[in-house]
């Protein structure tokens, strides 16, 4: 790099109004008596004129009506914010009308909501197909292919086999659907936040409700909670889910024998929480992507692990909603370490 120097020189007003232009939004300010002095590129663009000296009743003649009229020309403007909908031959699309006031007038910002809205539409379509147009006929292919293994005869093996194929693969879409379904539920059911616990009784019943998948693997479910962890004000029933799934997938990724160790401790007004394994381990490649909504990390060791890749987006929704932050750390052949942190005084969402 050249000798030049960095940040030097005066303030150039001309940054300011390069700014202005390239903001997304259509923005206008207006004086004191409702006439634009300044409008950006957005802004001429949306309305297809140039606009200086206009007034709002100027704008509201032109195609297509946005809708300003209503507001008028109020004297003390401090904020008003409103969607609007604007559907005419040239443009059908929903924007987000804002007006704040100034000392000697007000600013205009419209601001275009029709992707975000798309997106919100598709996902509540989504969701609907899932929850009735998929899930109802799959619980209905489940409960005949359970009555017909009870009534098919020994002697038809394949009969029985293909059946169970079928249940299998029912079985399988079902519990993806649910997956989804929950996870849904963990981003956008309001938490109860009335309680505060002691996460030393939040990590037994976790811890509890795990030790059974452990036992069955011969593993070794290990707990190193440091004194004085302090109170938690969250949601029991995400906190505790976020725990287990931590804690059940160190179980199903660590071999027969493994060893578990759940770690706990406060410090610098977090309280951390650590699940450590001595597992197969991540490869870095699929590190940064194992939170992801349906992630696998597709290597050795994995094949015949089942699971949905959605058990580790649950556990960052929950702790995200509760102002805290997940991490992992993880080296292959050896073990992964997970854990979260959360502030210990939540704050409201
Ligand atoms: P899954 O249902 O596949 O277990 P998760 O969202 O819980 O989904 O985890 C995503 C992926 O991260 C897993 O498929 C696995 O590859 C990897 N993973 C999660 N936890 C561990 C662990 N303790 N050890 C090794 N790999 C893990």
């Amino acid at each position: 790099m050249s000798n030049t120097k960095r940040g030097s020189g005066a303030f150039n007003p001309d940054w300011l109004v390069a700014a202005f232009h390239a903001l997304p939004d259509a923005i206008l300010v207006l004086d004191g008596n409702g006439r634009v002095r300044l409008a950006n590129a957005a802004a001429t663009e949306f309305f297809g004129a140039v606009l200086t000296e206009w007034t709002l009743e100027d704008l509201a003649k032109t195609e297509p009506d946005f809708g300003l009229v209503p507001i008028g020309l109020p004297g003390d403007i401090t904020n008003v914010r409103q969607t609007l909908k604007i559907h005419s031959e040239r443009l059908s699309r929903d924007y987000l009308l804002t007006l704040v006031g100034y000392i000697q007038g007000y600013v205009v910002l419209l601001r275009d909501l029709t992707d975000a809205h798309d997106q919100e539409d598709f996902k509540h379509d989504m969701l609907r197909l899932a929850t009735h147009d998929l899930r109802s006929p799959l619980a209905l292919i489940i409960s005949y292919c359970e009555l017909m293994l009870l009534e098919i005869p020994e002697a038809l093996p394949d009969l029985t086999q293909y059946v169970s194929i079928i249940h299998e693969a029912a079985d399988r879409m079902k519990l993806l659907l649910d997956a989804v379904l929950h996870v849904e539920r963990f981003r956008t059911v309001p938490l109860d936040l009335r309680r505060t616990v002691n996460p030393v009784d939040l990590i037994g019943a976790a811890v509890d409700n795990m030790r059974a998948l452990a036992a069955q693997k011969n593993q070794q479910l290990l707990v190193a909670l440091r004194p004085d962890l302090g109170l938690l004000t969250v949601d029991v029933l995400f906190i505790q889910e976020a725990m287990e799934n931590l804690i059940g997938n160190a179980i199903k990724y660590t071999p027969e024998g493994g060893q578990i160790t759940v770690r706990a401790y406060t410090g610098d007004e977090r309280f951390q929480f650590v699940v450590e394994d001595t597992g197969i381990g991540i490869g870095a490649e699929h590190l940064p992507h194992v939170f992801e909504a349906f992630y696998r990390a597709k290597q050795p060791g994995t094949e015949n692990i089942e699971g949905t890749g959605l058990g580790l987006s649950l556990v960052k929704a929950a702790v995200e909603r509760h102002q805290g932050s997940v991490w992992v750390e993880s080296s292959v052949g050896k073990g992964s370490r997970f854990g979260f942190w959360l502030p210990l005084q939540a704050e409201k969402e």
